[in-house]
């Protein structure tokens, strides 16, 4: 079966004002997802990130202490170009992130501090898809935002997070999974390509380290690469597309 077979994906559900994207590492948003928060935000839709680590184990040339620093401000930069000005960093570390209530919580006192409708995440199933084996963070991770969207408004499973303050908070209506092997939505990815490039290429030492190639000839192909990937489903358009779960 190819890609054209499998029916067209919808577009996403526009009755919200507020996203909370939660993932891994620096640069997890930055690989795809980023078109879409820029058309978002310049919709006049707020968009927070929460990002699980400092991604100080991602760079091998670059010592932990050093590469921390380094990612967050790459991270802040990244979010800025495509209108993200709040930026939460869990301290989780980075490779060994465990599934668990500890992520759980501390995920949940996001989606309550927050308040979003929509919360975005990235694969969080064991594969990108045939033979392309996925990273136990992210697996964590986007398992844990999937059930702390519920977690959130449930004021018994974490029951000190209103003691902090941070009262339960049931509208999270929809959990949108980029980079999933089964997307069934997608935002056109068009209006913010240029913002995503842009974004991409403010993780600069991560890119540099990766590539030897010119940062923003790799930056360019691999985005033009996974904005197409599912365009065939998506009326020939390119398409960041998303696995979502309706609560
Ligand atoms: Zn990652």
């Amino acid at each position: 079966m190819t890609d054209a077979d499998l029916p067209p994906l919808l577009p996403m559900p526009d009755g919200w004002q507020r996203a909370l994207a939660v993932v891994a590492h620096p640069d997890d948003l930055e690989y795809g997802c980023s078109a879409a928060i820029a058309s978002w935000t310049r919709d006049g839709r707020e968009v927070v990130y929460v990002l699980a680590t400092r991604g100080e184990a991602g760079i091998d040339t670059l010592a932990p202490e050093r590469a921390r620093r380094l990612r967050e401000a790459e991270q802040r930069a990244a979010a800025a170009v495509v209108g993200v000005r709040d930026v939460d960093f869990l301290d989780h570390r980075d490779g060994v992130i465990e599934y668990g209530p500890a992520l759980r919580r501390d995920i949940t006192a996001a989606v309550r501090r927050h308040r979003p409708e929509l919360v975005v995440t990235l694969n969080h199933h064991r594969t990108w898809g045939p033979g392309t084996w996925n990273t136990p963070d992210h697996v964590a991770v986007g398992q844990a935002a999937l059930d702390a969207a519920g977690d959130a408004g449930n004021r018994w499973i974490f029951p000190e997070l209103a003691d902090q303050g941070l009262e339960p908070w049931d509208g999270a209506r929809w959990v949108a999974v980029a980079g999933s092997p089964s997307p069934t939505h997608a935002v056109p990815a068009d209006r913010g390509f240029e913002y995503a490039v842009q974004s991409l290429l403010r993780h600069r030492t991560y890119v540099e380290a990766l590539t030897g190639e010119d940062p923003e000839t790799y930056v360019r192909r691999f985005l033009t690469g996974s904005t197409g990937t599912h365009s065939a489903r998506f009326g020939g358009r390119p398409a960041v597309a998303f696995e979502l779960f309706t609560r």
